[in-house]
């Protein structure tokens, strides 16, 4: 079903990635992980429509929020680029199927770039939860990391919850922390095989993983291609 959105605040997380938060005009109904479809109104003849998961829904204030990574050239993430506070979008849904999983064994969560996006949903129904939770981010740069003191936050308020972040093209030679891409460093997270891992980003790197967990004997993963 069609609804409207007003864009409450548009906010610069780093470089090239946006954070949106909008108020929608009539309430839906969201489940952690999905995703909303935009109008890319640009006023090109041909109509467009672009995919961006709810990092957060207040279903009291309507509110919910997008980060969008602006791509270059990019036609949906151009347009959202331009947007200020107070201009109108119109969406579809929320849609999508990549739900948590009702279990009690541990989650694993990977991810590259905006794919965090649906996880940061995921992690704001896991507060409470007694659930080992891991989140496994890959990044070019430093300067592409945000919402770290949320992810340090969750680290001391869970009950069993840790990240890493590893980066491919660390700029910094004081870079002590993980580097490479996320397929170099899986070993990290196999003594979690039974539990659940749930992939999200780039479509090549979810291939990847996939790929090589099922060789380490892991079979319960679930995933969003970007
Ligand atoms: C279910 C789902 C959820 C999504 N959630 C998000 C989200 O939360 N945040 C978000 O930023 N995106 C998300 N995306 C991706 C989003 O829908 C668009 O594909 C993305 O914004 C690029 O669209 P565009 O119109 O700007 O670029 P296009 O005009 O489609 O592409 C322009 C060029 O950029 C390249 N390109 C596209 N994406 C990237 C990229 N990420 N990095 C580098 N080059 C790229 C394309 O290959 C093409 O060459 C999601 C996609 C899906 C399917």
């Amino acid at each position: 079903m069609g609804n409207n959105a007003r864009i409450k605040q548009v906010v610069e997380l780093t470089h090239d990635v946006k954070e949106f938060t909008l108020i929608a005009a009539d309430e839906f109904n969201f489940v952690p992980g999905q995703f909303v479809t935009i109008k890319i109104d640009d006023g090109l003849p041909a109509t467009c429509y672009r995919a961006y998961s709810v990092a957060d829904y207040n279903s009291e204030t309507l509110e919910f929020k997008m980060i969008v990574k602006i791509v270059e050239g990019g036609r949906g993430s151009g347009y959202l680029n331009k947007l200020k506070e107070g201009d109108k979008v119109e969406f579809v849904g929320p849609s999508g199927k990549f739900f948590i999983q009702e279990r009690e064994t541990p989650i694993i969560m990977m991810c590259t770039g905006t794919g965090i996006v649906p996880f940061l949903s995921f992690l704001n129904i896991l507060k409470n939860s007694k659930r080992t939770v891991r989140l496994f981010w890959g990044l070019r740069h430093e300067k592409d990391i945000y919402y770290e003191d949320l992810l340090k936050k969750y680290k001391e308020t869970f009950s069993d919850f840790d990240y890493y972040i590893s980066l491919t093209k660390p700029e910094n030679d004081t870079y002590d922390g993980l580097k490479g891409r996320i397929t170099d460093h899986l070993d990290l997270f196999s003594e979690y095989n039974g539990g659940d891992y749930y992939l999200c980003g780039n479509g090549e790197m979810i291939d990847q993983i996939k790929q090589l967990l099922g060789d380490m004997g892991i079979d319960r993963i679930f995933y969003e291609k970007f």
